[in-house]
């Protein structure tokens, strides 16, 4: 699907659901794919916000994309992936991070931005049930979103990801689950689903979809 279809896809699902025009934004999901092709497919139709998994490929694109032979627009780069200690350091062009899972993540983010001049906004993810995967469980998630507020940096939301062989009434329970952790939080934005869950996420009243596969089949 294009980025026109998606968007259109978003908008539907809004209306159907009873969400508030726009109150859904697309994160393209761009790891792996080149520069050129996040222009053709994604930059092109005037969608700015991109989702980057690896630290380091998220520094080289972002120092590629900004001219000056080619005119780029300003990107809202967004870090989804997992974060590592020695690769804070690569996250400047950032503005939010969707996967805060420790404590210590924040300190070090908070840490660094003192040196970027500017800080991004984090997510929180809420673990998922599923054994072995990342995020914070719902019993901490109370404590660990106040010792992040103070790192003095600005929680928005939470993030959560369906197990892989979650079916679609247990992913939608996850993601209605998380909208109510959030709603009690008073935290206004979440981020849920994916290119093979995106609906689902919407129903339930994710503000962010992170979608990448479905963009560059
Ligand atoms: C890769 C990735 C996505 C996008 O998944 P698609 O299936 O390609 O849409 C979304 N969120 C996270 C955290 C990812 O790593």
């Amino acid at each position: 699907m294009s980025v026109p279809e998606v968007l259109a896809h978003l908008r539907a699902l809004e209306a159907e659901t009873g969400r508030q025009p726009g109150s859904v934004r697309l994160v393209a999901v761009t790891k792996g794919q080149p520069p050129e092709a996040i222009r053709e497919r994604v930059l092109a139709y005037g969608e700015h916000a991109l989702g980057e998994g690896r630290a380091q490929e998220l520094r080289d694109k972002a120092a590629l994309m900004t001219g000056p032979e080619i005119e780029w627009p300003r990107i809202e780069w967004h870090f989804i992936g997992t974060l590592q200690r020695n690769k804070i350091k690569y996250l400047k062009p950032v503005t939010l991070v969707h996967g805060i899972e420790e404590v210590w993540q924040a300190e070090a983010i908070a840490q660094a931005a003192q040196g970027w001049g500017r800080a991004p906004d984090l997510l929180l993810q809420l673990h998922n049930g599923e054994e072995q995967k990342h995020g914070v469980r719902p019993e901490q998630l109370r404590d660990v979103y106040h010792q992040v507020m103070h790192t003095g940096l600005k929680v928005r939301g939470l993030m959560v990801m369906a197990p892989d062989d979650a079916d679609e009434g247990a992913t939608l329970r996850l993601f209605e689950d998380t909208a109510r952790r959030a709603h009690d939080l008073g935290l206004p934005e979440l981020s849920m689903g994916m290119s093979s869950d995106y609906p689902l996420a919407v129903r339930a009243g994710a503000t962010l979809v992170r979608v990448g596969r479905r963009l560059f089949l």
